[in-house]
């Protein structure tokens, strides 16, 4: 089993350069991923000249991690929005959804994309949860959604309740983000890898600076794609959860690779579960065991019950591929697109929860449209300064209460450093050495890799994740490598690296 995700195998890496010089463009963009790409697409079709700096490889942040299906729904379902809002509100995050599917197959035509799109039906279903599918059908049914009940004799899973919804849609999202990047890239839009932004620098003349290790950008206006914001931010710092999932691929033992997207509720759990077929290669996937980041106790036990799952469902030959993905669920159920600020000309795009293929691509028009002045339809709903106080209070709280906790929790409580001698190979531990809370892990090579615990965005204590051997932080999300460097999440300084520091800590 190999830990990648299955979409970047058909594919050679990308040959996009490193930013080297000095660029001076209308529009910056951080990050390459379905945000800003699709960002880049609408702008330089509105005229404007864009730089897109990625940090590691175009398409393979989140989109390059997710599972590639485009729906109008959301997950955390309708009945979750109707309690939040009111009908108006709802059938215009709908309809958002539904432009930006169209916009989605319309650029495939339109710069032909060979990125397996194909339409499919989505089916909801439970074997305990018919209450909640029932809730769905109503609630869809007064939105007029088209949506049908299906009957369980025709469905090839076993469930009491069945919700289809026909003409959703599904493709590889690596690859729509990879070749839509070469068909953009040109002199107008330039799009570097590698290239990741370490300074932020808002000049008196209103311009930014972007500043990465071997280059610089100077621009009007700044677009931060990257999925959750960097450094830190008291409103989305409070109000986006961070939560991470698994995902694998198997090859089966029989021809039964179901067509349609498939999200099953079973207890408190939801697994999601598709195809996909390339150059004659099959395989089905499934998604599930979603947890807080930094917050499990046993990420490989998460990967082996969503194994079980699926080795319950199909009859599987081998498992092939596994990997993680991270998501930020906003309080108030609604990503945020838009304008950062009051009168600034910096626009963010976050809170995506597990729907971003479509709302990244949404944002891109909406920010486009901020930048050149043309009215969306649509950006109220997601303007990011929006204020929402009392539908969004309680999760809101929830969110914060849950930081709180398991900052204070980390910083009471003490460990041990005989435990350093315990420690085995692929294992990490939060340690008190000398009044310092350390973050001590063992690589292959039996070495230690000490860090400070602290996490460089707001101070909390990081997890071990044994499955992904990384420190996760469990209060924003953010995630770093044994060694300290930053790989996802708010966070923009790596973890102190007190082995390459101070080598007697670890004598
Ligand atoms: C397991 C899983 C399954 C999912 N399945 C679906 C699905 O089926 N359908 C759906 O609609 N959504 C799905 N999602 C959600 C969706 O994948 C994301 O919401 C979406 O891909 C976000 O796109 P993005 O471009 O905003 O972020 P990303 O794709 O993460 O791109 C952000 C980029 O910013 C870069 N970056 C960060 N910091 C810097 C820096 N300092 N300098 C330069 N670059 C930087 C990162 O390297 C990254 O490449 C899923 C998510 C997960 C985790």
């Amino acid at each position: 089993m190999i830990s990648s995700p299955i979409w970047n195998m058909f594919e050679p890496a990308n040959d996009f350069p490193l930013l080297k010089e000095v660029q001076n463009v209308d529009v910056s963009i951080i990050g390459g991923g379905i945000t800003g790409i699709s960002t880049a697409y609408f702008l330089k079709k509105a005229g404007l000249r864009v730089a897109v700096l990625e940090a590691g490889k175009i398409g393979m942040g989140t989109t390059g991690h997710s599972t590639g299906n485009l729906y109008l729904i959301i997950a955390e379902l309708l009945s979750s929005l109707d309690s939040k809002y009111d009908e108006e509100i709802i059938k215009k995050v709908l309809k958002s959804r539904a432009s930006a599917l169209g916009t989605i197959e319309k650029i495939i035509q339109e710069k032909e994309l060979d990125c397996d799109f194909s339409h499919q039906p989505m089916y909801l279903f439970s074997k305990d949860k018919a209450d909640k599918i029932e809730k769905e059908i109503s609630i869809s049914s007064k939105l007029g959604i088209s949506n049908a009940e299906v009957a369980n004799d025709n469905f090839p899973f076993e469930a009491k309740k069945i919700l289809k919804y026909p003409e959703q849609a599904q493709f590889n999202p690596f690859l729509y983000v990879t070749q839509l990047a070469h068909k953009i890239v040109s002199k107008e839009c330039q799009i570097f890898q590698d290239s990741k932004v370490e300074e932020i620098n808002k000049l008196d003349s209103g311009s930014y600076n972007l500043k990465t290790e071997q280059g610089s950008v100077f621009s009007r206006y700044l677009v931060h794609a990257t999925h959750t914001p960097k450094g830190i931010d008291l409103k989305f710092d409070t109000t986006l959860g961070p939560y991470r999932e698994y995902a694998l691929a198997a090859k089966l033992n029989n021809d039964n690779y179901p067509s349609g997207i498939f999200w099953e509720y079973s207890g408190k759990e939801k697994f999601s579960f598709r195809s996909y077929k390339r150059n004659g290669q099959r395989y089905v996937m499934a998604v599930g065991k979603s947890y807080k980041v930094g917050q499990s106790q046993n990420n490989s036990e998460l990967l082996e019950s969503l194994e079980s799952y699926l080795k319950e469902k199909f009859s599987v030959k081998e498992i092939t591929h596994f990997w993680g993905g991270q998501n930020y669920k906003p309080a108030d159920l609604l990503p945020s697109i838009g304008r950062k600020s009051e009168g600034e000309n910096e626009f963010i795009a976050t809170g995506f929860s597990t729907d971003g293929l479509i709302y990244g691509s949404l944002a891109g028009k909406i920010i486009t449209d901020l930048i050149t002045g043309n009215k969306n339809e649509f950006e109220e709903v997601f303007n990011p300064l929006r204020v929402n106080p009392v539908k969004s209070a309680k999760s809101f709280t929830k969110e914060t209460l849950n930081v709180a906790k398991e900052f204070f929790k980390d910083h009471i409580l003490g460990s041990s450093t005989e435990e350093l001698q315990k420690l085995k190979i692929g294992e990490g531990k939060v340690m008190e050495i000398e009044g310092k809370k350390l973050a001590i892990s063992r690589g292959d090579d039996e070495s230690y890799r000490v860090v400070s615990a602290n996490c460089t965005h707001l101070g909390c204590i990081v997890h071990w994740n044994d499955l992904e051997k990384s420190w996760d932080c469990p209060c924003h999300g953010s995630r770093f490598q044994p060694s300290g460097e930053v790989i996802e999440g708010p966070a923009m300084d790596d973890l102190f690296n007190v082995s390459d520091n101070n080598e007697q800590i670890i004598a």
